[in-house]
């Protein structure tokens, strides 16, 4: 049984540092951050290597590598096989078994050219509109529709995230971004402190939930008991319309 190895690839400046050698069972492990991410998807469709996402254990089990990643917010902990061959995975604080060998890859560079705009920054954005695990990738379309005509950027919860309907880098929260806007719209967001952690004091937050219990609403100035799906489309036509006007 030829045992795993575990590297760690580092992205520092304006280059990343390669995989010079091909001995496997091997798992390259990116940083869990927008480029690390970026960087390991790219990685992954070029060489056809296995993709195991945000992880947060490693072992060995037999010939296999068992690692775990958490899902639903942190509820759930899936424990993923990876049968020996080529994997990758992000993460940030990764335990390994000792038996495990940690390394870095040296030599090759890659060359990395900066991606396309990915809309409007969060960064000092004052209006954004978020979206959780309530919505699917018509609703998060919906929310970009209602960002653009605002001149405001999308977020999105953790589940969201998870999910794939949002990337990494847009994520608000306790693990994700900070945002300080003056308007914060929030479809299909339960309003866990998680989430609201990530949104300053002087934001007005106004909500779109199907459950009128939501805590959601106990959080926001405004909003409607409306399904996303139903009302998002409506939202962003007339705000289209009154631009077209
Ligand atoms: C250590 C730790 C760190 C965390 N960090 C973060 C973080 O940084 N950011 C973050 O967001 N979370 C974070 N979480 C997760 C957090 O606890 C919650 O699980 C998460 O915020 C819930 O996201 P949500 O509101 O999208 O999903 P849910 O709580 O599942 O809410 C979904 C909502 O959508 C509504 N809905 C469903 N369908 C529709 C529809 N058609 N139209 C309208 N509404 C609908 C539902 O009524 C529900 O209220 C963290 C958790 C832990 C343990």
């Amino acid at each position: 049984m030829t045992p795993w190895r575990i590297m760690r690839i580092k992205c520092e400046g304006t280059q990343a540092t390669a995989l010079t050698e091909t001995a496997r069972p091997l798992l390259l492990v990116f940083p869990a951050d927008a480029v690390g991410e970026t960087l390991a998807g790219a990685f992954a469709a070029k060489t056809g290597a296995a993709v195991v996402g945000r992880i947060i254990t490693a072992r060995q089990e037999g010939a296999d590598l068992i690692v775990t990643r958490s899902t639903h917010g942190g509820r759930l902990i899936l424990a993923l096989r990876v049968l020996p061959g080529l994997a990758v995975a992000t993460a940030n604080d990764l335990e390994c078994e000792a038996a495990l060998s940690l390394g870095q890859p040296d030599g090759l560079c890659v060359e990395r050219e900066p991606l396309p705009s990915e809309g409007t920054s969060l960064d000092g954005a004052d209006i954004v509109i978020g979206g959780g695990r309530g919505l699917d990738v018509e609703g998060f379309a919906q929310l970009e529709r209602i960002a653009s005509a605002l001149n405001g950027a999308v977020s999105a919860s953790l589940p969201a995230v998870d999910l794939g309907l949002a990337p990494v880098s847009r994520q608000v929260g306790q693990s994700g971004k900070f945002v300080n806007p003056k308007i914060y719209f929030a479809a299909g967001m339960s309003g866990t402190p998680q989430h609201f952690a990530g949104i300053g004091a002087r934001a007005r937050i106004v909500a779109v939930n199907t459950d009128r219990d939501a805590p959601i609403f106990s959080l926001a100035e405004a909003g409607a008991i409306a399904d996303a799906r139903i009302l998002l489309p409506l939202i962003a036509d007339a705000l289209e319309n009154m631009q077209a006007t």
